[in-house]
């Protein structure tokens, strides 16, 4: 049977959930309009009050926030409540610039607990689990907030932290951890670390595991299963809105469930600001509507989803959105074609090789060039060098069909690629060193 963390919301009919986002809402904006100075410049530019906001229909009024917004006002200028009132400071891992900081009250981080409990839940945690988190403790926001759901459902709470990942494999086995919350990337480093131990997934406890914080593909996701012995659940957050916990997996893996009464979440087309209907794809926006110390509103995430209100098997009505298959920033414009690193995932995953890999772009001459490297299996390696030659031969068509573009592709010997202990850095683009 399923079970729920907060069955009254997760599972509301959606006339509940859209009145407790109208009230919330529309208090929310008249709160910031009166407190932030930002807010308030920025509507009145705009030529709205917080009298033109009642309903989530009339969300698409006000003007989106950016990442740039907070780089401005930074430290503190998004805050809403006095510092005093703020008992946490999170800052983004800075993976695209200079870091940003956000805020939290008492109350702030209970709803943030709320919303991963949720996410445990769903994978089938309770308080009988042991929750092994190696997400990196710390202004990051992963290691904490998986801690404080865990802690909030009951479970054991190994606050492990990322690295050191020798340790990591000794201290899965001996507190038979039953659940892994990391980076899907880290995921897979640790289950080669326990095979490189001569161990199996035979040998652990594992039943479950909360990946998230970068893109990673259904293929990935089969890998790290069959690896760990384990199901795999998806979940989404960023520092901006929250951390971890924005949207969460359930058993069905066909996206996430996002936590409606507290973000409200819409699609809009990245280049005109439209917004769009549900089902198309486009840039994740979201608004948040019970934070205290940090509301912000209409944040433009550049994470390109869609959003999709069928019926899910698990029983959630809460909204789903696709897994993201990275940031408008992450996508590599080669020759004018458009590339995600997650379809080369794909494309070497299916074809069985590791998902170590990298991608390296660079321009020499005003001409794009790019070289998928990627390591092999100790049994390729020892494969003839003429047969080394085919391979990568054949994935380079692989990918040439995908893709549209002629790769480059790099057959590289087992453990030269180096290894993530929290996102993974798949891309070395050479052209922006260049600009
Ligand atoms: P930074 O912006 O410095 O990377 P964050 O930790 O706030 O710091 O990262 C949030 C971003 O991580 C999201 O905007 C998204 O791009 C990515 N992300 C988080 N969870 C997922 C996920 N489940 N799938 C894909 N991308 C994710
Ligand atoms: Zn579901």
């Amino acid at each position: 049977m399923e079970r729920y963390y907060q069955p009254e919301i997760e599972t509301a009919p959606r006339e509940k959930i859209v009145a407790l986002q109208n009230e919330r809402l529309s208090a929310t904006v008249r709160r910031v309009y009166e407190n932030v100075p930002f807010y308030r410049n920025k509507m009145e530019q705009a030529g709205v009050t917080p009298d033109d906001i009642r309903t989530i229909d009339d969300l698409h009024k006000l003007p989106f926030s950016y990442k740039q917004d907070l780089r401005d006002t930074y430290p503190y200028g998004l805050f809403a409540v006095p510092l005093k009132d703020v008992v946490r400071l999170h800052a983004s891992s800075g993976t695209t610039g200079k870091q940003i900081v956000v805020g939290y009250t008492r109350n702030d981080l209970e709803v943030w607990d709320e919303c991963v409990a949720r996410a445990l839940t769903a994978a089938g945690c309770t308080d009988e689990d042991i929750v092994h988190v190696s997400y990196g403790y710390g202004l990051f926001t992963g290691g904490l907030g998986a801690d404080g759901g865990a802690k909030r459902i009951g479970a054991t709470t190994v606050p492990v932290s990322s690295g050191n990942t020798q340790r990591q494999v000794t201290i899965l086995k001996d507190f038979g951890s039953t659940i892994l919350c990391c980076t899907p990337s880290y995921a897979l480093h640790i289950a080669e670390v326990l095979y490189a131990n001569g161990y199996t997934k035979d040998d652990i406890k594992l039943k479950a595991g909360i990946f998230g914080a970068e893109p990673w593909t259904n293929e990935m996701r089969r890998k790290i299963e069959e690896m760990l012995g384990l199901t795999a659940y998806d979940i989404y957050g960023l520092t901006e809105i929250i951390g971890p916990g924005v949207a969460f997996e359930c058993k069905e893996q066909t996206g996430m469930h996002v936590n409606e009464d507290h973000f409200i979440v819409e699609v809009i087309d990245p280049d005109t600001g439209e917004v769009l209907p549900e089902g198309t794809q486009g840039e994740l926006v979201f608004t948040c509507i019970t934070k205290e110390a940090f509301p912000i509103l209409r944040y433009r995430t550049r994470d390109i989803g869609v959003i999709t209100r069928g019926k899910c098997s698990c029983g959630r009505t809460l909204v789903k959105m696709t897994k993201p298959r990275g940031r408008t920033d992450d996508m590599l414009i080669i020759r004018g074609v458009n590339v995600f690193p997650s379809q080369i995932e794909t494309v070497l995953l299916e074809k069985g090789y590791t998902a170590n890999y990298q991608i390296v772009v660079d321009r020499a001459n005003n001409f794009d060039s790019i070289e998928v490297q990627v390591e092999i299996s100790n049994e390729i390696f020892s494969d003839t060098v003429r047969g080394l030659a085919e391979r990568a031969k054949e994935l380079a068509a692989a990918l040439k069909t995908l893709l549209g573009v002629t790769a480059k592709v790099t057959l590289l010997e087992p453990n030269s690629i180096p290894r993530s202990e929290g996102k993974a850095v798949r891309v070395i683009d050479k052209r922006k060193l260049l600009d």
